[in-house]
């Protein structure tokens, strides 16, 4: 029998988006958006169901959905038994503590006895026992900043984006407690055939993750500078090395990771490197 990977994306919100590009890049296509609540994707045996991100973590710990993408915050303060297999590098944000500007700030200690309002008590809890303190956790499901103000807590704990919302309320950031982006998740126990599924899926989203880490590069170089320069171009394998119609040049091709990108480039162009181009690439299979 043929079997449908069920995978469960945000329906809408900071993970949806992305979540949906990363399909289209992957060549899965289906259909989502306006109320849709589940779709069969035309051209990959795969269901996508639309749902609120606090639930999918549940979903997929009861075998609902075979796959999800959720943030690591998310999941990790559920604490539900699902398996991440890949970091997606979208979505990142981090869990902050803030307290009132004007308050005095100490360290972590300064939370002793206090009130902390946030909607990650887990996450929350175990920091503060990892650092030996011991304070009274809010739990509340929004507008957390808002707390200190009303009188409600002396701190808070929340995602942390631009810090504006954080500003307007009066509040400073003091301690990065938990830093996140966007994961895929499984349930622990997929059968065979939706294990395939799940790794041709994931081959997938690390080719085109791959791709978008490099850049191909094209320049040419003196003959006599092509010992420095390939040197600097690993490559795949090994650089492209083509002959110029000028005499004493050399084409050369390769692969370049985008971490190391800026670094090489000045050392290739003192190297005697000309007429550098730099292309983005689609696809890298390895
Ligand atoms: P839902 O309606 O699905 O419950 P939500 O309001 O709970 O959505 P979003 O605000 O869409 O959630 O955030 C989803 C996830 O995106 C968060 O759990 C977090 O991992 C990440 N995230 C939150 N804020 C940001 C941000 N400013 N930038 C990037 N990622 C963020
Ligand atoms: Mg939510």
């Amino acid at each position: 029998m043929s079997s449908l990977l069920r995978i469960a994306l945000q329906k809408s919100g900071r993970l949806s988006e992305d979540s949906y590009q990363l399909f289209k890049e992957c060549g899965i296509r289906f259909d989502y958006g306006t109320g849709k609540l589940k779709s069969i994707s035309s051209n990959f045996p795969a269901e996508f169901l639309f749902l609120r991100d606090d639930d999918i973590p549940g979903y997929v710990e009861d075998g609902v959905a075979d796959l999800g993408i959720v943030g690591e915050n998310v999941a990790v303060e559920m604490g539900r038994n699902v398996k991440t297999i890949h970091k997606l590098g979208f979505s990142k944000c981090r869990l902050s503590i803030a307290i009132l500007r004007g308050t005095e700030w100490t360290g972590v200690q300064s939370l002793e006895g206090k009130n902390i309002a946030t909607s990650y008590p887990n996450l929350l809890g175990n920091y503060l026992a990892g650092e030996g303190v011991k304070a009274h956790i809010h739990e509340i499901s929004g507008s957390v900043e808002i707390a200190p103000s009303i009188g409600l807590a002396e701190a808070v704990c929340d995602i942390v984006s631009s810090g504006s919302t954080l500003l307007s309320n009066g509040l400073k950031e003091v301690e990065t407690i938990f830093r996140s982006e966007a994961i895929l998740i499984t349930h622990t126990e997929l059968d065979a055939d939706k294990q395939a599924l799940a790794d041709k899926l994931l081959f997938r989203i690390k080719s085109v993750q791959a791709a978008k880490n490099n850049k191909y590069i094209v320049l040419n170089a003196p003959n006599h500078a092509l010992e420095r320069i390939t040197s600097l171009l690993p490559g795949m394998k090994s650089p492209t090395v083509t002959p110029l119609a000028t005499e004493g040049w050399s084409s050369v091709h390769s692969v370049l990771n985008e971490n190391e990108f800026w670094e090489n480039i000045e050392a290739i162009r003192a190297a005697g490197a000309e007429g550098i181009l730099v292309i983005p690439i689609e696809k890298m299979i390895y």
